[in-house]
């Protein structure tokens, strides 16, 4: 096991680049918007939806006054876009009525708000306020036990476990490699072991797995 977070970021730094979110935003709005339609969707055609979604709806008010069929079908490219319209409304709605308009610059709060997971809460708070988050999807759930850092399989247990062991200086980055690790390397059916620098202290690879 890889007990040194700093060593595992220097390495999937080497593979995978500078630590990102893959989507894309240019306020904190936009990434809950972004975080919504990305369920059961790539960030590639999140991207290209949002690209032309975000023109068009700039406030909150754009998306509580749009009916909800022209909503859906703006969103619809990212299925299960009734579903979807129907949370970021409610969503909006929400933040306006909760919080005074003003999005909550903390996880828990944020998570509060029907339609905002953990993942999301964390997602918004790490890349849209640059604050410590602990962003556990399925990626990095997968890559996480592979390397040992965490034996958890619940998301939220996960979270927490990551957070007792880890300095908080490097939640947000190592949640944001994890994921692009997991996403293009350490795939779930097929992990490309032989381009990974984690390998020689990987459970999963050490167990027989090549
Ligand atoms: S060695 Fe294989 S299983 Fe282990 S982290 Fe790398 S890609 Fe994933």
């Amino acid at each position: 096991m890889i007990k040194d977070t700093a060593t595992i970021i220097e390495k999937l730094k080497r593979m995978h680049g500078d630590p990102r979110c893959e989507l894309e935003f240019s306020n904190p709005l936009e990434l809950t918007i972004a975080t919504i339609l990305s369920a059961q969707c790539t960030d590639e055609r999140v991207n290209r939806v949002t690209k032309n979604l975000f023109k068009k709806y700039r406030t909150m008010d754009d998306y509580l006054t749009v009916p909800i069929e022209e909503l859906q079908e703006d969103i619809k490219p990212t299925g299960f876009y009734k579903n979807k319209a129907k949370i970021i409304k409610n969503v909006v709605s929400e933040i306006k009525d909760r919080f005074s308009g003003k999005l909550p610059e903390d996880i828990d709060t944020l998570a509060t708000i029907k339609g905002i997971g953990r993942k999301s809460a964390n997602m918004i708070i790490g890349c849209a306020y640059h604050k410590p988050a602990v962003i556990v999807d399925t990626h990095f759930s997968r890559v996480s036990n592979r390397i040992g850092i965490t034996e958890l399989k619940d998301p939220q247990k996960i979270e927490d476990d990551i957070k007792r062991k880890v300095p908080q200086n490097h939640w947000l980055d190592l949640s944001l490699l994890l994921i692009l690790h997991g996403r293009y390397v350490c795939k779930a059916k097929k992990p490309e072991c032989s381009k990974c620098e984690l390998k020689e202290d990987c459970n999963f690879f050490v167990k027989g797995v090549r």
